[in-house]
């Protein structure tokens, strides 16, 4: 299947138009015509090589919002005309105990990425959804509620997902106090969610001119990190920080602010590793976690979460020759709160 897409042909350099063959469709694919792509900051991560040695060209992107096309023969949760939502992986064992219990993201032989890495057949580069065309094992993918517009609903499938997530494991409710770090393109979904289950959401931002922003997005509290000193008040305040800061940072800074028993939860993926003082952690009995975007059940889950309660992404809709300003935005902070992409522009 011929797929227009725009690429990074290299390592740190811009992305240009590219044109591509997808694999034909199987009889348990769907297949997609995009809509809106959304731009992650591991794309921006990954284009970068920040993770490490990626694949190239590299065709990024797994925010991915379409409409069915045509469905394999074998196909049933899908029909041709159904919005459908793809998100940071396209295939995964089946067998292990994390895929049986529907958390194909932590899959013990890996999960497989919807681009930067190989498909299953070990020999076919995964190309992602910055173009106009996908196919997916219908297993992978999500229905997306009618609802709910394409263009907010794309930054759901990463962004969405990856704070529905720990926001719903560490059992957020009324009563509990959270912290988000970061108001970017995760970090809103995250205080859109806490609010959603009930919590008392602070925004722990480097950026004070997202202050109102914040707090129309339903955040209680509003502390910019420019100063330290504003984050000495909030010693042994919170139950719960979900970390989404794209940059390296003084942990311990943040680690003071849980209270006994609290979790701080890293969910950003900044490419070096943090500096934990032991002290810090035995202090309150304190715990640091990780957690990484969501099954494919609880894509569903989340997706239907969202229609029930209208909630969808703050995006800034762009057309493609305009992805590399975007990313230059997006590693300044100057991102509300998803840049996404109009596909039909590709
Ligand atoms: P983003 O839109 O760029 O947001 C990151 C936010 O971090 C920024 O808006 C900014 O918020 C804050 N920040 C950036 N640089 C900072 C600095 N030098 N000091 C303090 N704060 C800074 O990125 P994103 O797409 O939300 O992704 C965030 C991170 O999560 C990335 O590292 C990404 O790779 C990772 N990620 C992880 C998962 C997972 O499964 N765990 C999934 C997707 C993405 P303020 O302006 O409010 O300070
Ligand atoms: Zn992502
Ligand atoms: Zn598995």
């Amino acid at each position: 299947m011929k797929s227009r897409a725009y690429a990074a042909l290299a390592a740190k350099t811009d992305l240009v138009p590219y044109e591509f063959e997808r694999r034909e469709l199987g009889s348990n694919d769907v297949a997609l015509d995009i809509s809106y792509a959304g731009i992650c900051h591991s794309d921006i991560h990954q284009v970068a090589e920040e993770w490490g040695p990626a694949i190239f060209p590299m065709v990024p992107g797994h925010e991915i919002a379409g409409i069915v096309t045509a469905v394999g023969t074998k196909v049933s949760k899908f029909s041709v005309g159904d919005k459908i939502g793809v998100g940071v992986f396209v295939d995964s064992c089946r067998a292990c105990e994390s895929c049986q219990k529907g958390l194909q993201q932590y899959c013990v032989e890996g999960m497989t990425g919807t681009y930067n890495g190989l498909e299953r057949d070990g020999k076919t580069v995964a190309m992602g959804g910055y173009s106009n065309n996908f196919v997916i094992n219908e297993d992978y993918a999500v229905k997306i509620p009618d609802n709910l517009p394409l263009d907010g609903v794309a930054p759901l499938l990463c962004a969405g997902i990856t704070l529905y997530s720990p926001i719903k494991h560490w059992k957020v409710k009324p009563g509990m106090k959270v912290a988000v770090m970061g108001l970017g393109g995760l970090g809103h979904m995250g205080v859109k969610f806490a609010v959603a289950m009930g919590a008392e959401v602070t925004v722990l931002s480097h950026s004070p001119n997202k202050q109102a922003d914040a707090i129309a997005m339903g955040a209680h509290h509003f502390v910019s990190t420019k100063d330290p000193a504003n984050l000495t008040p909030l010693t042994k305040n919170f139950d719960l920080i979900l970390n989404t800061v794209s940059a390296e940072l003084n942990i311990n800074d943040y680690l003071n602010l849980l209270t006994l028993d609290g979790t701080l939860v890293v969910i950003g993926l900044p490419g070096k590793p943090y500096e934990v003082h032991a002290g810090t952690l035995l202090n309150g009995r304190r715990s640091m976690a990780g957690s990484m975007i969501g099954g494919v059940p609880e894509m569903q889950e989340m997706l239907d979460f969202c229609a029930k309660h209208s909630i969808v992404s703050d995006v800034e809709v762009i057309k493609a020759d305009y992805i590399n300003q975007a990313y230059k935005r997006t590693v300044a902070s100057d991102v509300k709160y998803r840049f996404v992409i109009d596909a039909s522009t590709i």
